[in-house]
């Protein structure tokens, strides 16, 4: 076995063990440093000796300080670091990186279908909004039948799904952070995805009425080139099954009504076709979850360099989850194409530090035993690991979690770490395509949209060979490099976008929920 190392800076006094089933002591490096312990794979090894309070560097930056001495050779865990505090929110760089210009990617194209207002979906799907988790259990069992007895009529139509939630009762409504909740599944229902067909169920006495949820006008897809081509205007009523409502006798009127407004929905969305359109309409959303040591290394940069083909094209991506990228505030600062792209970053991170605080606790509660286990000691480092995946691009907006987007470019949409989460408020914004990169290994999927995921290993991607759409590890085992993954994975996208190929998730339907993002009280 040939003892194998990745250094991420020249200047790191720390390397990742790459070898599956880490190193034991006695192995030599190349450099002819011997190890003096066991480093498992993806853990750090030092380089050199390193002095009590001396800065443990990877990426260039400290991502801990040394406890007590360590010698050159050794283990270094997460026991023997104290972490760095977090950086400060004023005195930032604010936008002092001015990039030089990449050249314009074109002539990229995938199949998908152009909504009224402009925007595109890669599927066909019959979503069915809900004002409150009363009425799951009921639009489930609509859902079942409408798939079983109606789908089958409308070929064209994906799937048919429903937007499940535990939020519309029980809720101050009022309080200060439930725009939140309110205003995520509101732009839910709007995802391009759904081709602007929206339809509610609701219990009738919520909290969430469907008028709140969807005020007139909301939902009107206007088409700013043709009005009248539009069917959707600012009268059109909301579509709304009420299940208190005195027309409902016995469980089963309930069914039918819903079955029948769906119908109307699905003949309108069956009428789609996919068209070819620019790859400037792809909505992607970043995220990653179960890291290790090599998320870093091989799949979130990969991602990153895929992040920049795609703003070279034109396109639209969102990377998100602040306690990951909280770290490098500064970095994201001074790519931040303007001040007040800047200052809004700062006031999403300002945010987001209060949030925890009143929990009494910081972004380092966001490292879980599998991270720690997988080589990643603190947030220090896994927040440099997770920034890659944002790429090199300027950064030309911020969303606040929950809202929606409305330009192209890269963008941080501001979201919690937590993977579901993300994924939702990442659904809100009006991603159409989502890319998800592990190492410890996550199922994860939607139902809204297809996800391709990223293993950040060989061995993941060969034990999860039906469940990983792409091996990234191939650039830890020297097989592949950074630019030939972020390839790979853009020309899956174009496939998978286009509908000519289904992600693994899809394939076995794999449906996380939907969990709203509620910073506010519940009564
Ligand atoms: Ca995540």
């Amino acid at each position: 076995m040939n003892p194998l190392t990745i250094l991420m800076h020249e200047r790191d006094n720390v390397a990742i063990v790459a070898n599956a089933g880490g190193l034991p002591p006695g192995a030599t490096l190349p450099s002819g440093l011997v190890l003096r312990d066991q480093v498992p794979q993806g853990h750090k090894v030092a380089l050199t000796d390193l002095e009590a309070n001396a800065p443990v560097l990877r990426y260039g930056i400290p991502i801990g300080y040394a406890i007590k001495p360590i010698a050159a050779g050794s283990w270094v865990h997460e026991r023997l670091l104290k972490m760095p505090d977090a950086r400060e929110l004023d005195n930032l760089p604010i936008s002092t990186l001015k990039p030089e210009p990449q050249a314009p990617l074109e002539g990229y194209t995938f199949e998908g279908f152009r909504n009224a207002d402009g925007s595109v979906g890669t599927r066909n799907i019959l979503a069915i909004t809900q004002t409150v988790q009363c009425v799951a259990g009921v639009t489930d069992f609509a859902v079942q039948r409408i798939k079983a007895e109606l789908l089958p009529r409308f070929p064209n139509v994906d799937d048919v799904v429903a937007l499940e939630h535990g939020y519309g009762c029980g809720v101050a409504i009022d309080a200060p952070g439930a725009e939140i909740p309110i205003r995520t599944l509101r732009n839910i229902s709007l995802n391009p995805n759904f081709g602007g067909e929206v339809m509610v169920v609701s219990l009738g006495c919520e909290k969430l009425q469907p008028e709140r949820l969807l005020p007139p006008g909301s939902f009107a897809i206007v088409d700013e080139r043709n009005v009248a081509d539009v069917g959707a205007s600012a009268d059109t009523p909301l579509d709304v099954v009420c299940l208190q409502d005195d027309a409902h006798v016995g469980f089963m009127s309930m069914v039918e009504s819903i079955m029948r407004q769906a119908e109307q929905h699905l003949e309108r969305l069956n009428a789609r076709l996919r068209e070819t359109v620019p790859a400037s309409e792809l909505v992607v959303g970043v995220q990653c979850g179960g890291s290790d040591a090599f998320s870093g290394v091989t799949a979130n940069p990969a991602v990153g360099f895929c992040t920049d083909l795609l703003v070279r094209a034109g396109a639209s991506v969102m990377f998100s989850e602040t306690t990951e990228v909280r770290d490098g505030i500064d970095q994201l600062t001074s790519r931040a194409t303007t001040p007040e792209v800047a200052q809004a970053m700062i006031r999403e991170m300002a945010w987001y530090d209060a949030y925890l605080q009143r929990g009494k606790v910081d972004r380092s509660a966001n490292t879980t035993p599998g991270n720690k286990a997988g080589g990643l000691s603190n947030i220090v480092e896994k927040a440099m690991g997770s920034i890659v995946k944002s790429g090199s691009s300027p950064i030309s907006g911020v969303l606040a979690p929950g809202e929606k987007l409305k330009q192209k470019g890269l963008i941080y949409a501001a979201t919690p770490a937590s993977d579901f989460i993300c994924g939702t408020l990442q659904l809100a914004a009006g991603m159409n395509l989502h890319v998800f990169t592990t190492g410890r290994g996550t199922p994860y999927g939607l139902a809204e949209c297809p996800v391709i995921k990223v293993a950040t290993r060989t061995d993941l991607a060969l034990r999860w060979h039906d469940l990983m759409d792409i091996n990234a590890g191939r650039i830890a085992d020297g097989d592949a490099t950074i630019e030939d993954i972020g390839w790979e994975m853009f020309h899956l996208m174009l496939e998978v976008a286009s509908g000519r190929k289904k992600t693994w998730a899809e394939h076995w339907k794999l449906h996380n929920a939907l969990v709203l993002f509620n910073p506010a009280p519940v009564t």
